[in-house]
């Protein structure tokens, strides 16, 4: 049945994707198509506009028309749906279901600083989903203003202790500079750097001559955004010690 009623309002013109809405979004109406906000199905949004601030570009906005009444079972068994559908479930810009946003860094300074350090040091410093490459959309709103690590593939499996030395407080990207296209990630890495304003870079490799073509993406695509980001770089050895930086 359909009433007049308040329902959110995406303009597509002025979204860029970037998915802040889709985590404000505690009904999970709203989901990314082909790089856009979409709602799902109008009967999920319950049209009292929580995720209007969470916009950066000012794409949301309530309007009142005709449309589906808001259905309260509906959006149970939705969410039922994605929690059992696991992080798999929903899609971002590429229509790959891996590279759903998914932010990991809500726990507050207070509560982490007052872990215990032996459970802390056990705990992923993992902060955000996806992490490879290819998967990162340029938008994701875990790069801006981020200390970025990038690391070849190989490095977290030769490198026993990545996550306390490396990856706590960084937001972090992985690729191998041998067997992915490298001109992809120039691109990429440009896009990434002309809109997320990067404050540094850290770049992991391991000691093997293939890898030590990723600093030289980097410094290309800084080249191809017309910019200087300070970047670290770090050679890890096959029996993972640093060996440079
Ligand atoms: S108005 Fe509420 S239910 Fe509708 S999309 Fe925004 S947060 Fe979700
Ligand atoms: S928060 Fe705004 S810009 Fe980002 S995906 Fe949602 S509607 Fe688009």
């Amino acid at each position: 049945m359909t009433v007049k009623r308040k329902i959110i309002d995406i303009n597509e013109e002025l979204c860029d994707g970037c998915g802040q809405c889709v985590i404000a979004c505690a009904e999970g109406a709203i989901k990314i198509i082909d790089g856009k906000a979409k709602v799902i199905s109008d009967n999920l949004c319950d049209g009292l506009g929580a995720c209007i601030g969470d916009c950066p570009q000012g794409a949301l906005k309530i309007v009142e028309r005709e449309t589906d009444e808001f259905d309260e079972d509906a959006v149970e068994k939705h969410l039922e749906q994605q929690k059992k559908a696991g992080p798999m479930q929903d899609t971002l810009p590429c229509g790959c279901p891996s590279t759903q946003i998914q932010d990991f860094s809500k726990e507050t300074t207070c509560l982490s600083a007052n872990k215990p350090v032996s459970l802390a040091s056990e705990e992923s410093a993992l902060s955000h989903w996806p992490v490879q490459i290819r998967l990162v959309p340029p938008n994701a709103p875990f790069l801006k203003g981020a200390d970025l690590l990038v690391a070849a593939d190989c490095v977290p499996i030769a490198y026993p202790t990545l996550h306390n030395d490396f990856l706590k407080g960084r937001a972090v990207m992985i690729g191998c500079p041998k067997f992915d296209d490298k001109e992809s990630y120039v691109e990429k890495f440009a896009e990434i750097f002309k809109i997320a304003r990067i404050k540094s870079i850290t770049c992991l490799t391991m000691e093997v001559p293939c890898c030590s073509g990723l600093p030289g993406i980097l410094i290309k695509a800084m080249e191809k955004a017309e910019t200087t980001i300070p970047l670290k770089k770090v050679v890890i050895s096959n029996r993972g010690k640093i060996i440079e930086g």
